[in-house]
């Protein structure tokens, strides 16, 4: 499906931002990473956009995990909320355009429950707490094609949830105002049922509609946010606002660990910092993210940090070659993508990124034939494709720079003679590289030249 906007101008769309209770994940990373590609694919065919990513900082985690830390939920929230947007920067992720609080909307927040209420989509509960009614929304479950599955659908108002993630193989009323209970400490507001806090899945839908209105282009979040919260999210803003809310929705599929689950409990859930420790880049990591189509779960291995890396600094000593060629720097505003159009083709035909950074590397084959202008041309609409992906490569114009002619010619020769399996060959000329002061490292396709 072919993304329009639909003010024909600017393509709004919401993404669930995280939950600041500690760092984000890899796995969380993957969805907010494929949300920044999304923008940027927009963005650099000539769309603007609003972006919105909301902070979910209240909710029974933050609460939990601030009391556990001894700190304000406030002093907690914004602790983890910096991390997430180092962590952001490190990965090359845009900021949104508008990062709203939960925190900081609690009146929209319970202007909307009074209106579900108001409207008899909500009823309050005995102990002060506000639940949103499911039976009285007759599209309830259509995104998440509650019918098409096997769930315990609990239309009455004995079953409630009251936790914000609940039980998801049973379909209950769910909570729009928590009521006050001594585990939430300090951490309440007033309303009209009197002490509490809001249900996580009514405060996204209270920001999307304060700055998104009631109909808006796209929502997304991760695969496990289609049922309940995205299908909750959908009951409230329909009755309260009326509107269409979200045209299209954009739902991320999980990045597992060794083919399972991540997870606190299995020890398998890596940070930024995790891998940093182990000297991975957070823009190899990124390049990981992007190795997989949205749609599929993504296995993250080691291996397939080291294969990043292998192809990053492959495309670098591409792009050196290639701008080195180049008669001058060209700026790219044609749609003529040259020996890359099919990676650009690619990367907008549903977001195919593995797709694109294929197109990249049969891209560069062809590129690498040209000369003077035409280079020029076809580095331009390389550098676009990169941004579109945010991904940055390596600097390996060092090393390019720094390697004398006749060493080439022999470290070519070798290649050759290595390709060719002459083993002889290939040994006499890695003694003469050796003793120019240059060694050899072969990798699967290629070689690097390290000076001694
Ligand atoms: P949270 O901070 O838990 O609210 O999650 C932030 C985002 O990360 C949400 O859009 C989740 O759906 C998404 N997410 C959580 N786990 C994963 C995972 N393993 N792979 C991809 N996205 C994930
Ligand atoms: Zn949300």
């Amino acid at each position: 499906m072919e993304l329009q906007p639909m003010d024909g101008k600017t393509f709004r769309f919401y993404c669930c931002g995280p939950t600041v209770y500690g760092p984000a994940h890899i796995g969380n990373f993957r969805t907010f990473v494929l949300q920044d590609v999304l923008r940027r694919a927009l963005e650099t065919g000539g769309m603007p956009t609003l972006h919105v990513r909301n902070l979910t900082d209240v909710d029974d985690k933050t609460i939990r995990e601030s009391q556990r830390a001894g700190k304000s939920l406030k002093d907690f929230t914004t602790l983890w909320t910096l991390k997430f947007h180092q962590d952001c920067a490190k990965l090359n992720c845009h900021a949104p355009h508008i990062e709203p609080s939960a925190v900081e909307h609690i009146p929209q927040q319970i202007t909307m429950i009074q209106e579900l209420v108001d409207k008899k989509n909500a009823y309050a509960s005995d102990d002060g707490s506000v639940y949103f009614d499911i039976a009285s929304f007759a599209n309830y479950g259509k995104l998440s094609r509650l019918d098409e599955r096997d769930l315990e659908l609990g239309r009455t108002q004995a079953q409630r949830a009251n936790a914000d993630e609940y039980e998801k193989q049973s379909v209950s009323d769910f909570v729009l105002w928590k009521s006050r209970r001594p585990e939430d400490g300090e951490n309440f507001w007033q309303s009209p049922w009197g002490e509490g806090r809001p249900g996580w899945h009514l405060e996204c839908s209270a920001m999307i509609r304060e700055y998104l209105g009631d109909s808006f282009d796209l929502h997304s979040g991760g695969v496990d946010l289609v049922f309940p919260h995205h299908e909750n999210e959908i009951a409230q803003s329909k009755c309260a606002c009326g509107g269409d809310f979200a045209h299209s929705w954009f739902h991320i599929a999980h990045l597992m660990v060794d083919g399972g689950k991540m997870s606190k409990s299995l020890c398998n859930l890596y940070t930024l910092e995790d891998l940093a420790t182990h000297g991975w880049t957070a823009m190899e990591v990124r390049y990981v993210l992007l190795s997989g189509h949205y749609r599929k779960p993504l296995n993250f291995t080691f291996d397939s940090l080291h294969a990043a890396r292998e192809a990053m600094t492959k495309l670098a000593k591409s792009a050196q070659q290639l701008a080195d060629k180049s008669s001058s720097l060209a700026e790219l505003n044609s749609v003529d993508f040259g020996p890359f159009q099919s990676a650009w083709n690619t990367l907008h035909d549903d977001l195919n990124t593995p797709g694109a950074l294929g197109g990249l590397f049969t891209g560069m084959r062809d590129a690498a034939k040209l000369e003077g202008e035409d280079a020029a041309k076809a580095l331009a609409a390389l550098n676009r494709i990169l941004r579109a992906l945010g991904i940055t490569l390596p600097d390996v114009s060092q090393s390019i720079v720094d390697i004398p002619a006749e060493v080439k010619t022999l470290a070519e020769e070798r290649w050759a003679a290595r390709t060719a399996k002459n083993w002889a060959l290939s040994d006499v000329l890695r003694d003469q590289l050796a003793t120019a002061g240059w060694i050899v490292k072969d990798n699967k396709d290629d070689y690097e030249l390290i000076p001694k």
